[in-house]
């Protein structure tokens, strides 16, 4: 096993994940770490319902396990996103520009 496992807080954090990432139908391509250190991991699509019912309450833990490519960004300080085009692509950083969060 690696020694370079995420730490074991880490992988107890609650992060939010839309109910394709829940489900596995679709992979993590949007990942935000919003500015009260929350984790948000979504499929990047637009067809999410603005609703609770679309979003879930998950380990971080689990979100690594199903998509370990989402360990390369656990760097992510707090306002920041990593997007990606496909799980092939690299994953772009950028700040958040929303002001409503
Ligand atoms: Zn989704």
């Amino acid at each position: 096993m690696s020694a370079e496992a995420p730490s074991a807080q880490a992988a107890d954090l609650a992060s939010y994940v839309c109910s394709h990432v829940l489900d596995r139908s679709r992979p993590v391509l949007l990942v935000i770490r919003e500015y009260d250190g929350d984790w948000i991991a979504a499929c990047g699509g637009d067809d999410h319902e603005q609703s609770s019912e679309s979003w879930f309450v998950v380990g971080w833990g689990h979100v690594l396990e199903w998509n370990p490519a989402v360990g390369d960004i656990e760097t992510l300080e707090r306002g920041e996103e990593a997007e990606r085009s496909a799980v092939t692509a690299p994953w772009v950083v950028s700040r958040l520009s929303w002001c409503n969060l």
